[in-house]
């Protein structure tokens, strides 16, 4: 028999239901290879094993009642929790040494969905500061090593997320995604993750970065795992103002998802100088394969791409200045002490903050300054409406659109940490999705000649999720990339 970390999130539920392992067993032995691997990883910020086992040997108890007809879906599954999400109870730090020792009284929706549906929490994930970063470089915890090769980034900023599902230290892990970042580290760890579309999934009790742009979504071993965390934790949450109050696909993908006929949409703009041949290839490769399915392929244009890096590093910086003005010593976390009110406050936020915050904080203060919020803030808004216009222009013609996550795979720790710029340039394939608000899916695809996984993503137009998950499902269930393992350990 496979060890039962070795099993995607659909076998899991099944194994506990018919009772062929207990979900103790189960957590303990993700815990045991945490114990193995998390050394050479450094996935997880903080680890609650006492708080796992106690939610296994309840989940235990109602499995084995008989008269417990109606168990909640997911019941003894354990899971993985980026830190930017607040769990009633654990430390919540956001990568960052001003939350060091914040401890949420409540549970983010999302999460407490997934609780009421039964999980085991087994810890919560590494994260870049805030979720900013492509890379778990900047968190104030260390960083988190690549699986397939422990000497490259696993991306960011869900870099924890991601490594822990692909070395099996939990079959699925929330993550978040403001301008790539649950897509591009699943698409640099070789496994499945998604973004819903914007007022989707609640963000009550995520940690804000960029408010306009911030998602709650998953990083699984497959679409279809996927597709059950999604429709859990999808729906109308009064406690999120942009929550949207939508009915939610109840979705159960079996082998025989059929797309013939669905039209998918290659953009020119994501082909461009200086993206790795191996990645094009590997992309146009499963856009045949789509085509093999039955898809019908054509290409299509997103005009104002180019603009999407600079656009996104004004607004989200913006937006970041202002959500983060509230970590002043006095309602959370850190505080460090001094004579009088405003040195506190200086010094606090001083020693607390890591220097890509600090970075990001002055240049969305600057963006949002008298006499240049019109030239700047202003300005990145009306190009965003382009950049939303090109979607909906595009979604006239096609149901998905195709494309690379990242234009390299997963880079080596060091190689962009200098240079903001280059960092920031990795993202320009992600971040038109957050500014139009529309949903993306990343699987892989493929390897590089260095054993590096590729990733390929599927964006679709607003609350279009199905069709993703569906034309993902498709694809892995005709191809095996997806259930390679990198040989860690
Ligand atoms: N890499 C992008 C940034 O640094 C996106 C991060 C994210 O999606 N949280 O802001």
């Amino acid at each position: 028999m496979a060890a039962l970390t070795d099993l995607t999130l659909t076998e899991t539920v099944k194994g506990l239901r018919t009772g062929e392992f207990s979900s103790m067993e189960l957590t303990q032995a993700y815990l045991e290879r945490i114990d193995q691997l998390e050394p050479k990883l450094h996935a997880f910020i903080s680890l609650t094993p006492d708080k796992a086992l106690a939610q296994a040997k309840a989940a235990d108890k109602r499995l084995k009642s008989a008269g417990d007809k109606q168990l909640p879906p997911l019941l003894g599954l354990p899971i993985a929790v980026k830190d930017v999400l607040s769990v009633e109870g654990i430390r919540a730090t956001s990568g960052s040494r001003i939350l060091e020792n914040f401890i949420p009284p409540f549970s983010a929706t999302a999460v407490q969905r997934l609780l009421d549906a039964g999980v085991v929490i087994l810890g919560k994930t590494n994260t870049d500061e805030f979720a900013m970063g492509s890379s778990t470089e900047n968190s104030a915890f260390g960083t988190t090593h690549n699986p397939w090769n422990l000497e490259r980034v696993p991306g960011g900023s869900s870099g924890g997320s991601a490594a822990a599902v692909a070395a099996r230290l939990a079959p699925v892990a929330l993550g978040t995604d403001t301008g790539g970042s649950v897509r591009q580290p699943a698409s640099f760890c070789g496994v499945t993750g998604f973004k819903p579309t914007y007022g989707r999934i609640s963000r009550y009790g995520l940690i804000a970065y960029g408010s306009s742009l911030d998602s709650v979504g998953a990083l699984g071993r497959s679409a279809q795992d996927l597709a059950e965390l999604f429709s859990i934790m999808a729906g109308f949450d009064k406690l999120d103002a942009t929550s949207m109050d939508l009915p939610v696909p109840d979705m159960h993908l079996n082998a025989d998802v059929d797309i013939k006929g669905l039209r998918v949409g290659v953009p020119e703009e994501y082909f461009i100088k200086g993206i790795q041949t191996e990645v094009e290839e590997a992309v146009r490769a499963a856009v045949s394969e789509l085509e093999n399915l039955g898809a019908q392929v054509r290409q299509v244009s997103l005009p104002h791409t180019e603009y999407a890096v600079p656009v996104y590093y004004i607004i989200a910086p913006a937006e970041a200045s202002a959500n983060l003005a509230r970590f002043d010593g006095v309602r959370y976390g850190l505080r460090v002490e001094s004579e009088d009110i405003i040195d506190m406050f200086k010094e606090t936020r001083g020693s607390g903050f890591g220097s890509e915050v600090k970075r990001r904080i002055m240049l969305g203060t600057y963006a949002l300054s008298a006499g240049y919020y019109d030239a700047y803030y202003g300005q990145a808004q009306k190009v965003r409406a382009l950049i939303k216009r090109d979607f909906e222009q595009a979604f006239e013609q096609v149901d998905v659109i195709a494309a690379p996550v990242a234009p390299t795979t997963a880079f080596t720790i060091g190689e962009h940490s200098g240079d903001p710029l280059s960092m920031y340039l990795e993202d320009v394939f992600t971040l038109p999705a957050n500014l139009a608000g529309i949903p993306g899916i990343a699987f892989p695809v493929g390897f590089d000649s260095d054993n590096l996984p590729i990733g390929m993503q599927l964006m679709g137009s607003h609350f279009q999720e199905e069709t993703l998950f569906r034309a993902a499902h498709a694809y892995q269930s005709a191809s095996d990339w997806h259930t390679k393992a990198p040989a860690v350990g």
